[in-house]
């Protein structure tokens, strides 16, 4: 894979472009907050692209399908520990079956594969990171993933 200096903070904005047709038609709003000062991380920027279209398409999916409320995400980046941090937060329908998401073919969509958190997980892994649910409540869910900050950017 092409790995490359990214700044996590243009590949957000360029995610929320991607989905800013399917956003808008949904009345989905993303707010975000964004650390102007993140470290640069060493990946391939399409990757990470598609994981952040991953998930934020799930978000507005979940928004969407939660009939209660505002279509609302929030799309956090932040530098801490090492590594460089973003957080999707929705707050959509919640997670029915937290232990079974990052399963391949998994899904509890009409038209869903099931294939996008799968997929996800094994980008950030291959980055040497980590995703995770952070929190999967009645009010909505946190996806979080994590990449590690070069040593020399540190
Ligand atoms: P798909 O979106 O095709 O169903 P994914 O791998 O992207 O496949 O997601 C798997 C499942 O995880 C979804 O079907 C849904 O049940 C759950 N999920 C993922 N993201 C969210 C979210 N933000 N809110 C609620 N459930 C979610
Ligand atoms: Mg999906």
């Amino acid at each position: 894979t092409a790995r490359a200096s990214i700044d996590v903070n243009d590949v957000i904005e360029e995610a929320r472009l991607l989905l800013a047709d399917d956003l808008s038609r949904t009345g989905t709003m993303v707010r975000t907050e964004l650390d102007r000062h993140v470290p640069q991380v060493s990946a391939d920027r399409i990757q990470i692209q598609q994981v952040l279209v991953n998930l934020l398409r799930n978000a507005m999916e979940a928004v969407v399908a939660n009939a209660a409320g505002s279509r609302m995400i929030v799309v956090r980046s932040m530098g801490r520990d090492g590594e460089v941090r973003v957080e999707i937060c929705d707050n959509g329908s919640g997670i029915e079956e937290p232990d079974r998401i990052f399963e391949p073919l998994f899904t509890t969509k009409a038209r869903g594969m099931g294939l996008g958190l799968a997929v996800s997980r094994s980008i950030i892994e291959a980055h040497g990171g980590t995703i995770a649910v952070e929190a999967a409540t009645l009010r909505g869910t946190v996806f979080s993933f994590g990449l590690p900050i070069p040593a020399s950017a540190a």
